[in-house]
């Protein structure tokens, strides 16, 4: 479905099987040239209904000359590598998520490093197995694109008469972006900035000392201090109260931030079990391992301020109040 949401500027949204339903990308049109801002997900006949999206604002999709990424998710890239192969189109993102994406091909490495992560944290080798599932499923779909030119945070970039500012987002991915419109006052925010609920922080199975609550926390920021009147997400409808959204995602992570912390007393538990304790046995395997992510994002920041300890017991991480 397209949706003319300016003068020159589209919605595209895709449905997709995951628990989000659909995917916005969005579209610049420069005469008859096209700049796309992600591209959607690589289902069946996705590339198809792109082209019939297009065809019935009367563009056309071998017409999209740039190809601009937030970040690497699969709902956010994967045509990508087709699009590319397709138009000629270049494609831009930052250095960080060009990095992440290198680091999925390269699958064995990915696998291992996932395999040490989750089981120092406490999974079972069968939770990891299915797991490494999902990874190896996910990776199938993102098809192979070059990166033609690596963006950096202020970059301004120009697109026929339109300028607009790069913005370097990490938290919900590394190298995650938004582009910044100044004349006409909005942000294409990706998934930094979502709606409905608070965008979902993963650790980095590579860099283990990487805090993605406080990168997050600190890239909300530099959204505060832009002059923006509208917010276009990755999912959901676009919102204009811009702080007043912000405000209520920082009380949003210290609320659970507080509420994971209680469940913590002086008998150490890894993150694995604590996640169990808050949020119960019969998860499905991906539910376990999203809760797990999001207990050990907690715990990362709980540990940073002090408030609890962490000790190698064995081969697994344990945690205690302080
Ligand atoms: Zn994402």
């Amino acid at each position: 479905m397209i949706t003319q949401i300016s003068s020159n500027f589209y919605r595209i949204t895709s449905r997709m099987p995951y628990r989000l339903r659909h995917v916005h990308a969005y579209l610049l049109a420069q005469d008859k040239n096209l700049a796309l801002f992600d591209t959607g997900l690589n289902t069946d006949g996705a590339l198809a209904a792109l082209e019939v999206d297009l065809q019935s604002v009367g563009l056309n999709i071998r017409n999209i000359r740039q190809i601009y990424l937030t970040h690497v998710h699969t709902d956010h890239c994967s045509m990508a590598g087709l699009l590319q192969k397709m138009t000629g189109a270049k494609v831009s993102l930052s250095a960080q998520a060009f990095e992440e994406y290198r680091h999925y091909r390269k699958a064995d490495e990915a696998v291992k490093q996932a395999r040490s992560f989750y089981a120092r944290h406490g999974m079972t080798p069968l939770e990891i197995d299915a797991i490494i599932d999902e990874f190896e499923d996910i990776r199938g779909i993102i098809t192979e694109f070059d990166a033609d030119e690596l963006l950096e945070d202020k970059q301004v970039c120009k697109f026929g008469s339109t300028q607009f500012e790069v913005i370097s987002t990490p938290g919900h991915a590394g190298g995650h972006l938004c582009f910044f419109f100044p004349r006409e006052k909005f942000l294409l925010a990706g998934d930094h900035i979502l709606p409905y609920i608070a965008p979902s922080l993963t650790p980095n199975i590579f860099d283990e000392d990487y805090r993605p609550l406080t990168t997050y926390l600190k890239s909300l920021g530099k959204i505060e201090n832009l002059n923006c009147a509208e917010i276009h997400p990755g999912h959901g409808n676009s919102l204009s109260s811009v702080n007043e959204r912000i405000a209520e995602i920082r009380a949003h992570h210290e609320q659970r931030k507080n509420y994971f912390s209680r469940f913590l007393n002086n008998a150490p538990k890894t993150a694995r079990a604590l996640a169990q304790k808050i949020f119960g046995e019969d998860l499905p395997d991906f539910e376990k391992f999203l809760a797990l992510n999001e207990t050990f994002v907690y715990l990362q920041d709980l540990k940073a301020e002090g408030a609890i300890s962490e000790n190698m017991e064995g081969n697994v991480f344990v945690y205690a109040a302080l």
